[in-house]
């Protein structure tokens, strides 16, 4: 790769549906990336349940093959793009999931298994679904059930990299919704999630994006990556970016994380 730093986690407007028709393309941040000196990789949302129900998923119908083919083109030309794909990851999907991986896995620069929603239609990284879900279910087992699908995912050993440990708590915490007295929400569950990565070699995402919303840290916390840094993990930077205005104030702080990694 051409430059030092990789932001491994961007989202386009042609390939990932939470990002605007008008949001940003391929192109878009390549030239950016460029001028900014970083390398980047593509990590559109890739969700079986969505994928094989949705039509107007981008990638209904096989669309993946069009996916790869369009990042092949872009890469003969740029030498410092990546292909990827942040994959949700379903208990009851694990052997479609495994087969996926099978086939895709050397297709693919990089695949990051990543936990936003374990009951379709209900990602908990909506604040309107999330509040949603909150009406059926306690908060106590909102947050017990993300923490034990996320440790299947791990120990599942499907994939070799981990999106954004913590993100249950982009909208429960105590600046947004506020956590209830009974809920678990310590850094000890969070580390022990990181420690079970390290244990199965799986690479942690530091991601960055948890700084635009009103908890105001990255997922997971500084502190815990430095303390997981100790104990043996790796580490990988995104900044999960929806958008150009975005992506153009991270890079710096992209460098800056890797900067963080290293000295600590
Ligand atoms: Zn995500
Ligand atoms: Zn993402």
């Amino acid at each position: 790769m051409k430059f030092k730093f990789t932001d491994y986690h961007l989202h386009t407007a042609n390939w990932s549906t939470d990002v605007g028709e008008e949001g940003p393309k391929f192109e878009d941040y390549i030239k950016i990336a460029e001028k900014k000196e970083i390398n980047i990789c593509f990590l559109e949302h890739f969700e079986l349940y969505s994928i094989e129900k949705d039509k107007t998923n981008p990638f209904y119908n096989g669309n993946i093959e069009n996916y790869l083919e369009e990042l092949d083109e872009l890469k003969e030309t740029y030498d410092f793009i990546y292909s990827g794909l942040e994959v949700e990851y379903y208990k009851d999907r694990e052997i479609e999931l495994l087969e996926f991986m099978d086939d895709y896995e050397r297709e693919l620069d990089f695949i990051g298994g990543t936990l936003h929603e374990w009951i379709f239609g209900y990602p908990v990284t909506s604040k309107k679904k999330l509040l949603e879900f909150l009406t059926k279910k306690k908060m106590k087992d909102v947050i017990d059930e993300y923490f034990e699908t996320s440790e299947s995912m791990i120990t599942s050993k499907i994939f070799k990299n981990i999106c954004h440990l913590d993100v249950i708590f982009r909208y429960i915490n105590e600046n947004d919704i506020k956590p209830e007295k009974d809920c678990d929400i310590s850094e000890e569950r969070v580390l022990e999630l990181g420690r079970l990565c390290i244990k199965n070699k799986i690479s942690i995402e530091y991601n960055l994006s948890g700084r635009r919303f009103p908890i105001g840290r990255p997922f997971p916390s500084k502190t815990i990556i430095s303390q997981l840094k100790k104990e043996g993990g790796t580490f990988f930077v995104g900044s999960d970016s929806h958008s150009l205005d975005y992506f153009k104030k991270q890079v710096s702080k992209v460098k800056e994380a890797y900067e963080y990694i290293r000295s600590n």
